[in-house]
């Protein structure tokens, strides 16, 4: 909109916001106020009395706007970010194919820069935390943590604590490898470092169970479990991972990791998309979290995870975009979506969660699956600042008769005004409130012809245009 609006949001000192629909956990509500101060919701009620009781704080009138919490992407891989089309039609397990090799291929420049264009995406899509799942680059894993903090996201930052190199590997047969004792001292070294960092907040993480020895999935979690961290792994995703794991321990991945004690509030699962009754019921009895990612299903997975029964069930879960797309609004309606066409449609259930349930797991519940329920996720006192202002005078969105469904529905990232994270104006109108965005893209571009150039990545799949001419090239030759 106008930029005095813009001023007045950037300003220093106390913040007192009147938009026309602030969205609570219980649903939207009209003349509400909030008041922000150091970086916190210093209140949350009605307009009237926070203005009588704040009147030193700056009134900025928002007439037209939804507040909401902002979202939070339970699942990603910031440094992936130079390569999201290359997986594009390929078959399931593209890490071995294309990401360890294009990981492998940064360096500290590229890997910071690659980072630094997944936060920015995200944040232009609504996202006010992300979970990264720890780089496989040859790097300190503080440059991604530096490009969070300079984009000004939010960031669970996982460190990778594998220590079985037979993970990648099908030839090594998965033989007992030896434990590594280095790999819990960085992870110890790893969850000290970040302590009272403002957008930053340490975790642990595993690329799959078989990447660890035994020990390590114990003791991540135990390391995890006492300070207040998860611990990421990616789980029953693909039907090869799940064989794997039946061939090697008889158990499928998520009953082998209960079977060592690793299952607790501490997990955070990736993916959990093959899912048994039994596996169900442990999540739930185990206070497991989940990450469910639904457009990564659509892409490159081999089922939709049982979100809807997940709900049910009171699994704790959020929604991930495992690094597809950063557009909060376009998740919720991937997860409402995919439960329709792989559930809903069989059953007959219409409703799939009311629209709420994607609403909520797209914020509270992910903040809640990342370990970081106590300080972001919801618009209350107290909780840090994270939010987005929604322009709802939208033709999607004006004439509005049900505004948490028709925010999945027909919501999207060109309806964000403005994201805060931890009470400061980071994006407005899609651009970086405060650097140069276009700049970043321009490098990023660069940056990114390079390292994909001298990365081995094997793809199975051609490019849209090349999957047309065979297809003609196949039908001249009949
Ligand atoms: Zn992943």
């Amino acid at each position: 909109m106008n930029q005095p609006e813009r001023e007045l949001l950037t300003g220093p000192g106390p913040l007192l916001l009147v938009p026309d629909v602030v969205l609570l956990p219980e649903g939207p509500v009209d003349d509400l106020a909030v008041v922000i101060d150091d970086g916190c919701f210093e209140a949350v009620g009605p307009a009237d009395e926070l203005e009588r009781a704040h009147p030193r704080s700056r009134a900025v009138r928002l007439p037209g706007r939804l507040l909401m919490p902002g979202f939070v992407d339970a699942h990603h891989h910031l440094t992936q970010s130079f390569g999201a089309a290359l997986a594009f039609g390929e078959p399931s397990e593209i890490f071995r194919r294309v990401w360890v090799p294009l990981e492998g291929a940064l360096d500290e420049e590229s890997a910071y820069t690659a980072a630094k264009l997944a936060a920015l995406e995200a944040l232009r899509g609504g996202f006010t935390t992300v979970a990264d799942a720890g780089t496989r680059a040859g790097v300190d894993v503080d440059v991604v943590a530096s490009a969070a903090r300079d984009a000004g996201i939010r960031c669970v930052l996982g460190l990778v604590c594998d220590d079985a190199n037979d993970a990648n590997d099908e030839k090594s047969g998965g033989g007992a490898p030896a434990e590594d004792p280095a790999v819990l001292r960085s992870a110890e070294k790893h969850l000290a470092r970040y302590a009272g960092d403002p957008l930053v907040h340490a975790s642990l993480a595993l690329s799959i169970p078989e990447a660890a020895t035994e020990r390590t999935l114990r003791a991540t979690a135990r390391l995890a479990a006492e300070s207040g961290a998860v611990v990421q792994i990616h789980v029953n995703e693909h039907l090869a991972g799940v064989e794997r794991s039946l061939v090697r321990h008889g158990l499928r991945p998520l009953e082998h990791l209960h079977r060592i004690g690793a299952l607790g509030p501490q997990l955070l699962a990736a993916h959990a998309a093959l899912l048994t009754p039994h596996e169900l019921t442990l999540l739930a009895d185990t206070g497991t979290a989940v990450s469910y990612n639904p457009v990564a299903s659509a892409w490159k997975g081999n089922a939709v995870a049982p979100a809807t029964a997940m709900a049910e069930r009171g699994i704790r879960f959020g929604l991930g975009t495992d690094g597809t797309r950063g557009d909060g609004f376009r998740l919720a309606e991937a997860a409402e979506f995919a439960q329709r066409l792989a559930y809903g449609l069989s059953t007959g259930d219409s409703s799939c969660g009311a629209g709420w349930t994607w609403l909520e797991t797209a914020t509270r519940g992910g903040a809640d699956a990342v370990g970081l329920g106590a300080r972001t996720g919801t618009v209350a006192r107290g909780l840090a600042a994270d939010f987005l202002l929604v322009d709802i005078g939208t033709p999607e969105l004006a004439l509005s008769w049900d505004l948490p469904w028709e925010l999945v529905r027909r919501g999207n990232r060109d309806q964000i005004t403005a994201v805060f994270v931890a009470g400061r104006l980071r994006v407005w109108h899609g651009r970086p409130a405060d650097w140069d965005g276009a700049a970043l893209v321009r490098r990023a571009a660069e940056l990114a012809r390079a390292t994909v150039g001298k990365a081995d990545i094997t793809r199975a799949h051609r490019t849209s245009t090349e999957a047309r001419a065979l297809r003609r090239a196949r039908g001249a030759a009949r």
